[in-house]
């Protein structure tokens, strides 16, 4: 396939701008798909996606098209557009020359899609401002416009407006992929130079590495090396994504497709890894940041005998997903488990269906945290930070674009939800990492009669240590058994009490409901009872259930 006729792209935009509906008209128009009523965001192909209706994974396409007697390979790579699954943009990002940047045409710009547009800009693409849904009723497709021209700083006439619901003017799209994005710049003569862009696992094929060649073949039983592990692999199968894997003889330059060799586990096949040829070493392409998680929750099997079983899922999921990260914990409460890294909230909560859907664990995840270096000296007589404005551009007339500086376990859990709300769904939000700054916490502790609940400690801010504090108590409060004494919850900083709750005296007979003189029954209930305690964990003198940890623990 002559290179020149190769064009290499992806979509990007704000979360339910239309992406992956996009995609599925420019699937249909090419005839990679039929066409039938009952193609939706197709490439979403995680049961997690199909029912949140956001893309999570990357997926990649190879489209063949047709235009003034000339034969395109068009390879699309359709994008998650969630702040948290940035990283998967920047990578596929990596293995094109040029975006499609879809705005809806009633909402107008939004924060993803500035972080996206900057993504792209920053990768030297070519940028195609696609303004969607102009079949909407309150459609506004010329304001759209005046914000890419003002923002993005691209010519309101170079906007091309379509309704991918509907299909309205879906092949200009695929007119202006052809004519302004460039062809890859690659060699065809020169030695094997791939890029590995994502993997996944297949349970029974192993690791399947997504790679744009650059230079040079690939094909099937060739030796390849890996240059960042330098281990040695022979090609067991290459081919393209249409969308669904399809074995090809060859792999040429400037094209994309996916190569499987026998690598065990992903991280042999390492996202941003450079693959050539045996003896025929190559200057390695320049590799991607590595995903930082910001966010961090403990996750535990919700019965220790599923331990192993749970293991073996994350290890499996966490194949297909290489931004998290996983350590080994353990809590009194919750027993054996993992400290677990994610990019975001969002992320936390996929994982999480994830591996319940896919994989039938039932987990325990608790409270979410975020990363704090702490600093043992003086410095906590420093003043708190909190939000700092840092710059403000007005969109249009009623649109404003804000920057602050957030700490970030203060948008971490509700920020955003209280953002929509506050702003009845016409704000969005987007984030970056700006570095560690330093603010005054305290860890705070719970005790039940003065004794500490270790799995319970948490680092607050020292202003928010009362609220935070007095909510786990009430919580705790509902959830803990009445027991034969009285029970003093109580939250503290060092010495300090700073909330506390009660929880009565009681006893339960589990005999009284027993009337006359059935043995059998009240062996049965005697019995019961028993098992019931090995559930128990003894704080001090006092029982604690351990789906009590669970309730107060657990993020809704
Ligand atoms: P993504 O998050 O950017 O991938 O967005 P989707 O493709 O999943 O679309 C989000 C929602 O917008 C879905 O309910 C689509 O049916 C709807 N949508 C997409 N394109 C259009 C359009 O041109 N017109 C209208 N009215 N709705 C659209
Ligand atoms: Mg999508």
């Amino acid at each position: 396939f002559p290179v020149e006729n190769i064009r290499n792209f992806s979509i990007i935009a704000h979360v339910d701008h239309g992406k992956s509906t996009l995609a599925d008209r420019l699937l249909e128009l090419t005839g990679t798909i039929d066409k039938t009523k009952n193609n939706k965001q197709v490439l979403d192909k995680l049961q997690v996606e199909r029912e949140r209706g956001i893309t999570v994974k990357a997926q990649t396409a190879s489209l063949f098209h047709n235009c003034e007697g000339k034969q395109y390979l068009l390879n699309l790579i359709d994008t998650p557009g969630h702040v948290d699954f940035s990283y998967e943009v920047s990578r596929s990002l990596s293995a094109c020359q040029g975006v499609l940047l879809v705005v809806d045409a009633n909402e107008g710009i939004q924060a993803q899609t500035v972080a996206n547009f900057f993504l792209a800009f920053e990768a030297q693409l070519s940028v195609i401002p696609v303004i969607n849904k102009i079949d909407l009723k309150n459609a506004d497709p010329e304001r759209v416009e005046n914000q890419i021209e003002k923002v993005f700083d691209i010519p309101s006439d170079e906007c091309i407006k379509i309704s991918a619901k509907l299909g309205t003017n879906v092949e200009s799209v695929l007119q202006a992929i052809i004519e302004r994005i460039p062809p890859p710049k690659v060699h065809r003569k020169n030695p094997l130079r791939a890029l590995v862009f994502d993997s996944t696992f297949d349970h029974y094929r192993g690791v399947i590495a997504n790679v744009a060649l650059f230079d040079g073949v690939v094909s099937k039983g060739d030796k390849i090396v890996s240059a960042h592990t330098q281990k040695i692999y022979e090609v067991n199968e290459v081919g393209v994504l249409n969308p669904n894997e399809q074995p090809t003889h060859k792999l040429y330059a400037g094209q994309v497709g996916y190569l499987i060799a026998g690598m065990k586990d992903v991280t042999e096949a390492q996202i941003g890894d450079t693959l050539h040829l045996h003896k025929q070493p190559v200057e390695p392409l320049p590799g991607f940041k590595s995903a930082k998680p910001m966010v961090f929750a403990g996750i535990y099997p919700v019965d220790q005998s599923e331990y192993n079983n749970l293991k073996s899922a994350i290890e499996k999921l966490t194949l297909n997903d290489s931004s998290v990260t996983v350590h080994r914990d353990s809590s009194l409460a919750l027993g054996a488990g993992w400290r677990l890294g994610f990019l975001g909230l969002l992320h936390m909560e996929v994982f999480n269906q994830r591996l319940e859907q896919e994989y039938n664990a039932s987990v325990i995840l608790t409270t979410p945290t975020v990363p704090y270096k702490a600093v043992l000296s003086s410095s906590k007589l420093i003043k708190a930070r909190r939000a700092v404005q840092k710059n403000m551009m007005f969109i249009d007339q009623n649109r404003v674009m804000l920057k602050y500086l957030f700490p970030l376990n203060e948008i971490v859990v509700d920020f955003y939800d209280s953002l929509k709300s506050l702003s009845s769904g016409y704000a969005s939000f987007d984030y970056e990492d700006a570095g560690y700054q330093t603010a005054e916490l305290v860890k705070m502790d719970i005790l039940l009669n003065g004794n500490t609940v270790e799995e319970l400690v948490t680092i607050v801010h020292k202003d928010k240590a009362h609220s935070i504090g007095k909510a786990m108590c009430e919580r705790l409060k509902d959830c803990l058994p009445r027991q034969l004494f009285e029970i003093a919850i109580q939250a503290s900083i060092g010495s300090k009490i700073i909330a506390r709750e009660t929880v009565k005296a009681y006893r339960k007979n589990v005999l009284a409901k027993c009337y006359g003189g059935d043995i059998t029954r009240k062996m049965k209930l005697l019995k019961r009872q028993a098992e019931g305690k090995k559930k128990l964990r003894k704080i001090g003198n006092i029982e604690v259930p351990k789906d009590t940890f669970i309730k107060v623990l657990k993020t809704q």
